[in-house]
């Protein structure tokens, strides 16, 4: 019997776009002959949406008012039962076309940023007892906190770059003040970020002081909490990270950034940017980055899978752990995957490794 898994894509998140394209290639290399693929949009607006074809689904997705979602089904809301094995989607409201079918094994969430990546989906799919691929609500919620992951990093000992984080309404009472501090404690540039976010969305360099403040106004329009980075003259490397309690590091890539640093444009409009994979640097500086990967998937709790970025200074040749992220990129040509094919898993190979590890997690859990 083959196994269902639910891919749930698309989201209320900056990432929507990106969510696609990875629910397309996670679709597309899914061996047919082991699994059943059940595509669950998510539109901008956090409307579910249950269908076949997932550009289909989008595109119905995108025109729900118009109730021309002949290709889906639409509804306001989806719950799970707590049937211990598998996981029973019900539409609150229209009559359930999947019916019985609408059993799944397994949930995949495609999901990238915010109602996704950060907890909340996975807080859902716990309370249904369903088993999902990745990382638990705590694991996820760190993961897309950069301040909390920080704080983490800092109490594992691995090598943060110095920042500040304030709140926004800190920001909005004494801009000059924080100005202020950031220049006398991180000087230029920096980089300002949303906290709670990814794909560089929000994310500017600053290289004084007006740039500095429109970064910061720029940042609070996002999200609540800002975090200022001291600018790093860096080359950029990434680590793919792989298992639960005993996870597993890939050979380590580079990236090598189109704009001046590695922001949304660079990551998925320019196609200019290159990867150098197994990345030029030195065997041993290349396994003290994967065991930091590892020491920050442990150190976070997280499970399933991650990307764990990291900065060299070009000047002073130190390594620094950036981020990790717990639902990388996941098209064909995103280094996740392919920092796996370099390492001997094929793509395909690497989907059935996460979804063992998603039923392992969950009987783990019992
Ligand atoms: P996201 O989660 O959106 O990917 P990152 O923290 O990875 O956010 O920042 C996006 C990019 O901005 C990085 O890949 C890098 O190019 C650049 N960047 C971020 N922080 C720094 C820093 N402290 N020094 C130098 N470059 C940075
Ligand atoms: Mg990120
Ligand atoms: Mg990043």
């Amino acid at each position: 019997k083959k196994i269902r898994v639910g891919i749930v894509f698309g989201g209320r998140s900056g990432e929507h776009e990106v969510s696609l394209a990875s629910a397309r290639a996670v679709i597309d290399n899914l061996n047919p002959e082991k699994y059943e693929v059940v595509p669950i949009g998510i539109t901008k607006a956090g409307q579910w949406l249950l269908g076949t074809e997932p550009a289909k689904l989008i595109a119905a997705g995108q025109n729900v008012a118009h109730e021309s979602a002949e290709t889906a089904q639409t509804f306001t809301s989806v719950t799970f039962t707590g049937d211990p094995t598998v996981g029973h989607l019900i539409p609150l409201e229209g009559h359930n076309k999947l019916g019985d079918e609408g059993k799944l094994d397994v949930i995949f969430p495609v999901l990238h940023g915010t109602y996704g990546e950060d907890g909340t989906l996975q807080g859902l799919l716990e309370m249904a007892n369903v088993p999902y691929v990745g990382c638990g609500v705590l694991g996820a919620a760190v993961g897309m906190d950069k301040e909390k992951m920080k704080m983490i990093f800092e109490s594992a000992h691995l090598p943060n770059v110095k920042y500040l984080v304030f709140r926004r309404n800190q920001w909005e009472r004494s801009p000059e003040t924080i100005l202020d501090q950031i220049e006398a404690q991180l000087g230029y540039p920096n980089f300002v970020k949303p906290v709670n976010l990814g794909s560089s969305v929000g994310i500017n360099k600053a290289h004084n002081r007006e740039e500095l403040e429109h970064a910061m106004r720029v940042a609070a329009e996002y999200d609540r909490k800002i975090i200022i980075e001291q600018g790093i003259n860096c080359r950029e490397f990434e680590c793919a990270v792989l298992g639960n309690d005993e996870p597993i590091a890939s050979v380590i890539g580079e990236v090598i950034a189109s704009n001046e640093f590695y922001d949304y444009k660079a990551k998925y409009i320019d196609n200019q940017s290159k990867v150098i994979i197994p990345a030029e640097i030195p065997q041993q500086t290349a396994e003290e980055m994967r065991r930091y990967a590892i020491e920050a998937f442990l150190a976070l709790d997280l499970s399933g899978l991650s990307r764990v970025d990291f900065f060299i200074d070009k000047d002073s040749g130190k390594v620094y752990i950036n981020e990790v992220n717990t639902l990388p990129g996941f098209t064909q040509i995103s280094m996740y995957p392919t920092l796996w094919q370099a390492s001997g898993l094929p793509y395909p190979e690497l989907l059935d490794r996460l979804i063992e590890l998603a039923m392992e997690r969950y009987d783990d859990r019992q």
